[in-house]
């Protein structure tokens, strides 16, 4: 670091997680106004399932879904997992931040159709197995599904519990990640007839959101519907 940098460092000690600059307006925790105001939205054409780009002749669905025969209905993103958006998930995840789960909860709030909320009858973070959760001293997806529980009115349910512990999904193929969570999850509440908002950080290949409605449609639920702050496009 050279002298500036560390003047600066104590001038300001948070530095924007897209640009890098020293900043002082802490509206966005560490994502600066101009990063914030520059997060990418998901293109307007996305498959109606899981929200990835898709070319118009497929307008009906993603190759991926129609292979996979989803469990959730859909799912909503804020935004694209890139920039800064990426920083400010990674930094939730590893630095404790429950003031950046505010952040992304807000961006949410402030970016999907309400209309996931329609007729929901709980919001259900995807749960972290006992490993991580006690590593880590919290789990930043139960931050993001609180704060959207208040601001909604939905209650917020922790039904779905991880009962073992599984690789890291994102060194695995899709293949992998589907064998690699069968089985991984556990429907701790009742469930039957409702509709459940399950929300997580990022949505890669859906697997993760996919086992866990497949867990809660096994447990009679009547529909389960994703909202991830970021899809990786
Ligand atoms: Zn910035
Ligand atoms: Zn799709």
């Amino acid at each position: 670091m050279n002298i500036i940098n560390g003047f600066l460092s104590i001038l300001f000690p948070t530095q924007c997680a897209g640009c890098k600059r020293y900043i002082k307006d802490f509206k966005y925790v560490y994502v600066c106004p101009a990063c914030y105001e520059g997060l990418r939205l998901l293109p307007q054409r996305i498959c109606p399932a899981c929200a990835k780009p898709i070319q118009s002749e497929h307008a009906d669905g993603c190759r991926e879904c129609k292979e996979r025969g989803n469990e959730f209905s859909y799912v909503l993103a804020a935004g694209v997992y890139e920039g800064a958006l990426k920083e400010m998930i990674h930094y939730m995840k590893f630095n404790n931040k429950k003031s950046a789960a505010k952040v992304a909860a807000g961006l949410i709030m402030e970016r999907v159709d309400h209309k996931i909320f329609t007729g929901a009858d709980m919001i259900v973070p995807a749960p972290l197995s006992r490993g991580s959760a006690a590593e880590r001293g919290y789990n930043q997806t139960y931050e993001v599904a609180k704060v959207l529980s208040a601001q909604t009115g939905i209650p917020l349910a922790q039904s779905v519990r991880k009962i073992r512990e599984t690789l890291p999904q994102n060194k695995l193929d899709r293949k992998e990640r589907l064998k690699n969570l069968k089985g991984a999850f556990e429907v701790k509440d009742d469930v039957s007839g409702k509709t459940v908002v399950v929300v997580d950080d990022v949505f890669t290949t859906g697997a993760t959101i996919n086992e866990i409605a497949r867990t809660l449609k096994k447990a009679s639920a009547k529909e389960v519907r994703g909202l991830v702050i970021a899809r990786s496009i």
